[in-house]
């Protein structure tokens, strides 16, 4: 698990933007990520503890857990507007 700091959610951002890759929601902080070049799936999780957020991803650089991925980078725009609806509902 990564915590995601404003500089490091930028840095995926962006290249999530470059990536363009499909993100699929399995649940609420559970995301599906795919390349659509090459097909390759991975899991991206959001969590929240003692107010920090995490983040991970099953992918090779997302489990070597140095820096926040562009899968991280791309559910975290839906991952966002989801936890916006909720607190607007609860
Ligand atoms: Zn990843």
């Amino acid at each position: 698990m990564i915590e995601i700091t404003k500089t490091n959610i930028e840095k995926a951002i962006n290249k999530a933007r470059i990536a363009k890759p499909f993100v699929k929601v399995i649940e609420f902080r559970r995301y599906s990520v795919t390349n659509k070049t090459t097909g390759a799936n991975y899991e991206v999780r959001f969590t929240k503890i003692n107010n920090r957020k995490f983040a991970q991803c099953d992918c090779k650089s997302g489990q070597q857990g140095k820096f926040l991925c562009y899968h991280i980078g791309a559910s975290i725009g839906v991952h966002i507007v989801l936890a916006e609806q909720m607190t607007a509902t609860a």
